[in-house]
């Protein structure tokens, strides 16, 4: 028994609605349609990974970079998985099921470079001894090079995952119902949505690169989790600091709004306007990138709540204790202290999103 890594697979009907309205806006009918054209080589970009057609009118192919198609777009997204690709089954090792897995080797540059000619490179994994005996029978016909298994499945999250629940997934199909497919595509599969997800997570990994080589170079063993952790808890201080950029200008706003009121408390009226969108904002960011693992199976309502009293918490309590603390005790400038807190107030502020407003949810079995 043979199987392929699987990211899953998407809606027919989607990919349906999608060939019809291109035939729609050309007034053509699509003869050849291809996936994941290669012509220009082969990379995990989305630059080449695009699609290909051609139409009865015209005989010329047509090929896009992946973000620049909508239907390649809301798939890199996971919109519109079939549902038991979201939990899917066969996501384990040891493999019960099959004696050999074959895949794209995504990262065969981090491994060995010499195994990329740009034409496409396969992983092979072996199970057992028929998996070795099926492999052993073809060798003389592959170029084979046996490598760590822990880095060839690196880039191949699909292996042993399944793709995120899009929070999106369901409000996507009743409004494919309600509104159609046009007005659909232009919300939910847009390019500057997969752009974003790839920047974030191209830093992700160039963060875990920096922190892995600081790890390696005094002697710490950087594990999967440490990595995550440490990766988690700076993509938390980035959105921190957006969050307070975002509180500044929200404060500001506001008191400009109420200037010719002359209302007496506008200050608080800010403080509270500017804590309650920030944390919305923060939530978001949050809830969707730094701690997106397990989003799906998280009340919305109660994590936002719990949001909320993690920021009153380090934002209110911790940093008045704090501020008393330099101010009072130490005897530092009112001035200096915000700024002494940060480095106490961010790692606690971490620490409870991650272990309590974001924890994941365990699994019954
Ligand atoms: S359920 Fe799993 S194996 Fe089946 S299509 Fe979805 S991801 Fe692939």
């Amino acid at each position: 028994m043979c199987e392929f890594i699987c990211h899953g697979v998407p809606s027919p009907s989607v990919f349906r609605a999608y060939i019809d309205n291109i035939n729609k806006k050309n007034n053509s009918l699509i003869t050849k349609f291809k996936f994941r054209c290669k012509d220009h080589g082969w990379n995990q970009s989305g630059l080449q990974l695009g699609v290909e057609y051609e139409t009865n009118q015209n005989k010329h192919k047509r090929i896009f970079p992946a973000f620049m198609d909508e239907y390649m777009c809301g798939f890199l997204e996971d919109i519109f998985l079939r549902p038991s690709c979201y939990d899917c089954k066969f996501k384990r090792i040891p493999k019960k099921t099959c004696d050999i897995t074959i895949a794209d080797f995504w990262g065969i540059d981090s491994v060995d470079k010499r195994f990329n000619d740009g034409k496409g490179t396969s992983l092979v994994l072996v199970h057992g001894e028929h998996g070795q005996q099926l492999l052993d029978a073809v060798q003389g016909r592959l170029y084979l090079h046996e490598v760590d298994y822990h880095k060839a499945i690196r880039k191949n999250p699909p292996l042993l995952k399944s793709a995120k629940l899009s929070e999106e997934r369901r409000a996507f199909f009743s409004e494919l119902r309600s509104k159609g497919y046009s007005k659909v595509s232009k919300k939910y599969m847009n390019t500057h949505k997969w752009l974003f997800s790839t920047a974030w997570r191209i830093l992700g990994n160039i963060i875990e690169k920096i922190v892995f080589t600081a790890l390696a170079l005094i002697g710490i063993k950087a594990t999967e989790k440490k990595l995550t952790t440490i990766r988690q808890f700076i993509q938390f201080c980035i959105v921190g600091v957006s969050n307070a950029l975002v509180s500044y200008v929200i404060n500001i706003i506001t008191l400009t709004l109420q200037r010719p009121l002359g209302f007496r408390y506008d200050y608080m009226v800010a403080n509270v306007t500017a804590f309650v969108l920030s944390v919305l904002w923060s939530y978001h960011w949050n809830n969707r990138y730094v701690f997106a693992e397990g989003a799906d199976k998280r009340s919305r309502k109660k994590t936002l709540l719990k949001a909320y009293a993690t920021y009153a918490f380090s934002g209110i309590v911790l940093n008045n204790a704090l501020s008393t603390l330099w101010i009072r005790v130490i005897g530092f400038s009112k001035y200096l202290a915000p700024l002494l807190n940060i480095p106490f107030s961010m790692p606690v502020n971490f620490l409870i999103s991650k272990f309590w407003t974001y924890r994941e949810k365990r699994e019954i079995k």
